[in-house]
């Protein structure tokens, strides 16, 4: 307040030298009243400035020297070079008030020890009425400890703004509004600008264009909500290159807490964006190449094994869709569950030993219904920079249809091995060497040893050793040629008896022509070679049963024309005629036969046999037919029993064929028995049965059904002694079958035989 206004002080001074006159209590007065002045006051007179007046204050700023009376000079002589007198006389001279401010003055204390204070102080000259000057008011306010905690502010703020200047990176403050009211000199540094330029928003310049106007909007904004900021753009530097940096401004507040602009910092980070930029772009394009895959390919973090990421292809194969990714697999996968794959991934995530699935098993829901499928599969630790698991890289690759297909073709080969095995036929399989690779089953049911085995030692052991060298002669050629082999063989089976086969083999060859393999049949045909034997022995029979009754006709009657034609009356006269025509027509009854049986036998093979049915009494006919072979055989005595009298309807030709035949055999077949019977006897299922007996040489068990076959002859060693064509019971059981009956045999070696016929009864007699 002192210092405020010295146009009052002056009022007050002039007052006081108004009333001087009135005496020493008014100066009393005045002093006391100066000595509670806050500030230091003191009164000079005369040219010499000897001291009038002084205040405690005062006195305490001199060091309460005793001042009164005395000239300045003199009592403070260390203020004559600090400029004090010479103002005093100046004031003194122009009569002008001095007022100076914060001036640093040395004045020793009360010890002798100069003492710096700082002064706000006014010279006032006050004036008589006559305008001379009668003294000088001086009144001072000590602002040593102001000026000094200002200097201290200075000092400080310079060494800040030094340290900040220093600082390698730049910082800048704002105003309000937004405004840029400071950079510190590595902004000018860095970007050539001068800090005039720089200012308001003049940086902006320095700002690649493309990045200018977000960057100065945003600054804008942050100033207007008065939130912190954190942002990159390009600056260009003073080379002219663009550089990234960060710039991050913060709010800052007065002392009263109100906002007062931002402050912040720019720091060049253009090696680690680039680099951040390369790691970005690698991982995008990683990223992306993995997304467009067409290997499913998953990512899964941590142990609870979150999907961090799955393309469309594992997309696909899990069928779902992309919002399975950032949940757990166990969440999005829950048919896994008791499916070995969640302790699978455990596992891998533990001992980071990566999994190879080969083919392996997966049901899954796909669009609501479950599925299996079969996938190659990996789980592959991944780890960061410290080696730590922090997740597992899925890559899967849908092999279902490979793996059904080679089930299916699996399937097919069991059942073609099934059907193979099945097969009567042998079949080998042997490599372009020859070395076998597969045998049928049948080959051990026949031979009786185990495939394994045969494969070992090969089936050359088999073989009939009479068919061996012909064999491997023609097999080698086959090899050699690559021709189709075929070639009738004998195997031994497990009875140790050899038996025909048909063998063939063809080469089965690559695409490019080459042999790979052999297939070769056996089949069994010793059924077919037994009826071929049996053929050729029936030809043979045929020929010679043909030429003896032709020979012995051709005999008689060559014999009776040259008879005849004798010129010896007396052998005219006795030419055997009867005899000789009776022996001629029995061979030719035999040759007729023989005809009639050869043609029924082609009737049969052609289905073309046809009976004539007709109702006749079958006792009847069984004494008919007896009676015709007694009447050639003469030697047996055939004896007809009839237990049961009976019609039937049947073809009466054929039944009395069968009959013959029978009992022809009957006598044919017991040279040292003169008995036949013939019995005729009720039968059950209102059927007749006709048996026919003898006494001869019988028939082992074992060829009890042969006898009925086509050209079946039971091999005897003396083969003449019985001439037949193994036609008869063919031919018998034929005709009797046709007529819903039934032929049965009823034989021992060495025995005798039975045979016995059914017929169905048409009326009883
Ligand atoms: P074959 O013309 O040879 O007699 P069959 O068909 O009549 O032809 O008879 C077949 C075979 O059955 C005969 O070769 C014979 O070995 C045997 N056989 C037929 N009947 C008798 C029989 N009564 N006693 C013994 N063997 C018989």
């Amino acid at each position: 307040m002192e210092s405020s206004s010295g146009e009052r002080k002056d009022t007050q001074l002039q007052n006081f030298d108004a009333d001087h006159s009135s005496g020493f209590s008014f100066k009393q007065n005045i002093q006391s009243i100066l000595e509670h002045a806050p500030a230091m006051i003191c009164i000079v007179k005369g040219p010499e400035f000897i001291f009038d007046v002084a205040n405690e204050k005062y006195l305490q700023l001199v060091g309460y020297r005793d001042v009164i009376g005395k000239k300045v000079k003199e009592v403070l002589p260390e203020v004559e070079n600090q400029g004090f007198i010479q103002i005093l006389d100046n004031v003194y001279k122009t009569k002008k008030p001095y007022f100076g401010e914060e001036v640093p003055i040395k004045l020793n204390n009360a010890e002798g020890i100069p003492h710096l204070s700082y002064l706000d102080f006014v010279y006032q000259p006050i004036l008589d009425d006559s305008h001379n000057i009668e003294a000088i008011f001086v009144h001072a306010v000590d602002v040593t400890e102001k000026v000094q905690s200002r200097k201290k502010l200075e000092e400080s703020e310079g060494k800040l703004r030094e340290v900040i200047d220093t600082v390698p990176s730049i910082i800048w403050m704002t105003n309000t509004q937004g405004n840029s009211i400071y950079f510190n000199k590595y902004w000018t540094d860095f970007t050539g600008q001068s800090m005039e330029d720089a200012l308001l928003f003049g940086w902006v310049g320095a700002v690649h264009p493309e990045d200018r106007q977000e960057i100065e909007e945003l600054v804008k904004e942050a100033h207007k909500t008065q939130e912190p900021y954190n942002t990159t753009f390009r600056v260009r530097n003073r080379k002219g290159e663009y550089r990234w940096v960060i710039d991050k401004g913060m709010p800052k507040y007065s002392c009263q807490g109100e906002f007062d602009g931002m402050i912040g910092t720019v720091v060049d980070v253009h090696e680690e964006k680039l680099k951040e930029h390369l790691v970005s772009e690698k991982e995008h394009r990683i990223r992306s190449m993995v997304e467009d895959a067409t290997v499913a390919t998953a990512v899964y973090i941590g142990r609870e094994m979150r999907i961090e990421m799955a393309n469309d292809a594992m997309l696909q194969v899990w069928g779902k869709d992309r919002s399975v990714v950032g949940k757990t697999l166990r969440q999005s996968l829950p048919e896994l569950e008791g499916q070995p794959f969640h302790g699978l991934l455990d596992k891998v995530y533990t001992t980071g030993v990566i999994y190879w699935g080969k083919e392996d098993r997966v049901d899954m829901i796909v669009d609501g219904k479950m599925k299996t499928g079969y996938y190659n599969f990996t789980y592959k630790p991944l780890r960061d920079n410290n080696g730590e698991i922090y997740g597992i890289l899925n890559m899967a690759v849908d092999v279902s249809e490979m793996v059904s297909t080679r089930n299916q073709l699996k399937e097919s080969e069991v059942h073609f091995r099934q059907m193979s095995d099945l097969m009567p036929d042998k079949i080998i399989n042997v490599d372009a060497k020859g070395k076998i690779l597969y045998l049928n089953q049948s080959w051990s049911t026949f031979t009786g040893k185990r495939v394994e085995e045969i494969k070992d030692e090969g089936w050359l052991q088999f073989l009939h050793p009479e068919e061996v060298e012909q064999y491997l002669e023609k097999w080698n050629q086959s090899l050699f040629t690559e021709d189709y082999f075929e070639m009738e063989l004998r195997f031994r089976d497990k009875f140790g008896k050899y038996k025909w086969h048909l063998s063939r083999a063809e080469a089965v060859r690559d695409d490019s022509g080459k042999i790979k393999m052999w297939i070769g049949t056996n089949t069994e045909i010793q059924k077919i070679k037994e009826e071929e034997k049996r053929k050729e022995d029936f030809l043979k029979m045929v020929s010679h049963e043909l030429k003896t009754p032709v020979t012995s006709i051709k005999g008689y009657i060559q014999l009776l024309l040259s008879l005849i034609k004798s010129k010896d009356k007396s052998k005219i006269n006795h030419i055997p005629f009867e005899p000789s025509l009776e022996r001629i027509d029995h061979q030719i009854g035999r040759l007729t036969r023989l005809i009639s049986e050869m043609l029924d036998l082609t009737r049969i093979e052609d289905n073309q046999l046809e009976l004539q049915w007709k109702t006749f009494n079958l006792n009847d006919l069984i004494d008919e037919t007896v009676q015709d072979i007694n009447y050639t055989n003469t030697q047996h005595k055939i004896k007809v029993f009839h237990e049961y009298m009976c019609n039937v309807h049947a073809d009466k030709d054929r039944i009395g064929q069968v009959l013959i035949n029978l009992v022809t055999n009957a006598i044919k077949y017991s040279p040292d028995s003169q008995e036949v019977e013939v019995t005729v006897r009720k039968a059950e299922n209102a059927k007749v049965a006709v048996t026919v007996k003898d006494f001869g040489i019988g028939i082992a068990e074992k060829d009890h059904k042969n006898v009925f076959k086509r050209f079946y002859r039971i091999s005897k060693k003396d083969d003449e002694t019985y001439a037949g064509f193994g036609i008869g019971l063919f031919l018998a059981n034929d005709v009797i079958n046709r007529h819903n009956g039934t032929i049965t045999i009823n034989s021992k070696e060495g025995k005798g035989s039975e045979f016995t016929f059914t017929l169905s009864v048409e009326s009883e007699n």
